[in-house]
């Protein structure tokens, strides 16, 4: 069972993700955590080449071109041998911040990343996947509170913020089977119960 956890700067979805695998983990599951980009030692390597640098080091399509090997490498070390043995894989952040970040945020054609994703991700979608959803200054205000700007990717202006929150949105709305919007105003043990209340709908 694969679980991805998507959304904007600032929505609590890595607080939530760990949350999550402390709750099954308490029900004797076997659960591997992990994240993008990243999630394996070369993917880990690529992350730092992609995030780190100069705002506009990158084309759109090169950085697209990075994530998506460094989600190869992910899905061939960590993530289809995790399932492969039975384990449940929760997952911060997977193709869908390609395509809000690189695709709706950067300009990347969306055919571009749907034909890479249909070669790298392939059958390997997520069974469940959970949009944190915030209003952008919310969830810019909580990633400045806590430092986490860190990246030339969260410096960018509110408008880009904006437009990626539209995006989550549209993907959630284009993979109704697969996705689910989680309302993340709300202090942590509140937002944790509705991703629970996902978690458990999907698998009664
Ligand atoms: O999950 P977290 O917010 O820590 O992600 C690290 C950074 O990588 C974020 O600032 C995000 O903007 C960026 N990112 C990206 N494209 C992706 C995945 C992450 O720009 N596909």
């Amino acid at each position: 069972r694969f679980i991805t956890f998507e959304g904007g700067e600032g929505t609590g979805k890595s607080t939530q993700a760990a949350r999550l695998v402390e709750r099954l983990r308490a029900r004797d599951l076997e659960v591997v955590q992990t994240r993008e980009p990243g999630g394996s030692p070369g993917a880990e390597d690529i992350r730092a080449i992609a995030l780190n640098g100069d705002a506009g080091r990158w084309s759109p399509v090169t950085e697209t071109l990075l994530m998506f090997a460094a989600r190869s490498d992910h899905l061939e070390r960590t993530i289809r041998p995790a399932l492969e043995a039975g384990r449940w894989v929760v997952c911060d952040r997977f193709a869908d911040s390609s395509r809000a970040y690189q695709g709706v945020g950067g300009g990347t054609p969306a055919e571009f990343i749907e034909a890479l994703d249909a070669a790298i991700v392939g059958a390997t979608q997520p069974d469940l996947t959970l949009i944190f959803d915030l209003p952008v200054e919310v969830g810019l205000e909580r990633a400045f509170g806590r430092g986490l700007f860190e990246t030339r990717f969260e410096s960018k202006g509110l408008e880009f913020h904006e437009r990626l929150r539209m995006g989550f949105l549209a993907i959630a709305a284009a993979h109704p089977e697969r996705c689910r919007i989680i309302d993340a105003d709300g202090d942590q043990d509140t937002v944790a119960a509705r991703v629970w209340a996902a978690v458990e709908a999907r698998w009664p």
